[in-house]
């Protein structure tokens, strides 16, 4: 059994550590991860420079690139051969409803769907980790992970965890929620009296959505949501048929 380990907080993280340990009681664990905190960098992929990779310890590589970097030259690069799972976290803070989308984390994992193989994105649903919280978020992953290991996952398909931080009043399977997020962007000046301007108002609410990650989560409960790697709108896509877009070409 081979294990790729990624996240997006760094190699250095404590939920990366406490997760990578936990795996190698199910199999050789490799741990490919960013050199630093690239949290929020979504599904991208450097193009533009080459990468480097450095073992700061038997196993374990820091690489100058993204989480989805990691994943691909992890698998074709430093692994000998193609991991059975791979496993993203335990990233600091979850990552549910449209956090999906900016998520490194849960990136990675779509990252290892794409190329074919099983894969989950764990997060852990508090600000810091500490030795009382990581235990359970580590002990799920290493749980999920030899279940999955047993069953596979279908084609396309990952899995996005989220733990909550205090006591876990079971396992919720949910649907991707929504969330409410800050509209201010923080403007200030910079000592030479430019203007500089700082994203990512913080989180605000979400919608109540029986099923959803983020209900789960308030209610204390383990959330796993199963997502797909194609996107495409079925529904939509029958209500279109009736739209005749090859119409529209005569208006070039
Ligand atoms: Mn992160």
């Amino acid at each position: 059994m081979l294990i790729l380990v990624t996240n997006d907080d760094g190699v250095r993280s404590p939920g990366l550590r406490s997760l990578a340990s936990a795996l190698g009681e199910l199999g050789r664990v490799v741990v490919v991860a960013p050199d630093r905190n690239r949290s929020a960098v979504g599904h991208a992929l450097t193009l533009e420079h080459p990468l480097r990779a450095e073992e700061i310890k038997p196993q374990v590589f820091a690489v100058d690139g993204t989480p989805t970097d990691c994943v691909n030259l992890g698998i074709h690069g430093l692994l000998s051969r193609r991991p059975d799972l791979v496993v993203s976290g335990i990233n600091r803070g979850s990552n549910m409803g449209d956090d999906i989308s900016y998520s490194g984390t849960v990136c990675a994992a779509l990252e290892a769907t794409l190329m074919g193989l099983p894969a989950f994105a764990v997060s852990l649903d508090a600000d810091r980790f500490s030795s009382e919280n990581l235990v359970q978020a580590t002990s799920f992953a290493k749980k999920l992970a030899a279940r999955i290991i047993d069953n596979g996952l279908p084609e396309e398909t990952f899995l996005n965890v989220n733990i909550p931080a205090g006591p876990c009043s079971g396992v919720q399977l949910t649907r991707q929620g929504k969330r409410h997020y800050g509209d201010s962007v923080v403007t200030s000046q910079d000592p030479r009296g430019r203007n500089y301007y700082w994203l990512g108002g913080s989180e605000v609410g979400f919608e109540d959505i029986p099923g959803s990650d983020c209900n789960a989560l308030q209610q204390g409960a383990i959330s796993v949501t199963p997502l797909r790697t194609n996107m495409t709108n079925e529904k939509t896509y029958a209500e279109m048929e009736r739209w005749s877009l090859d119409s529209l070409m005569g208006e070039f």
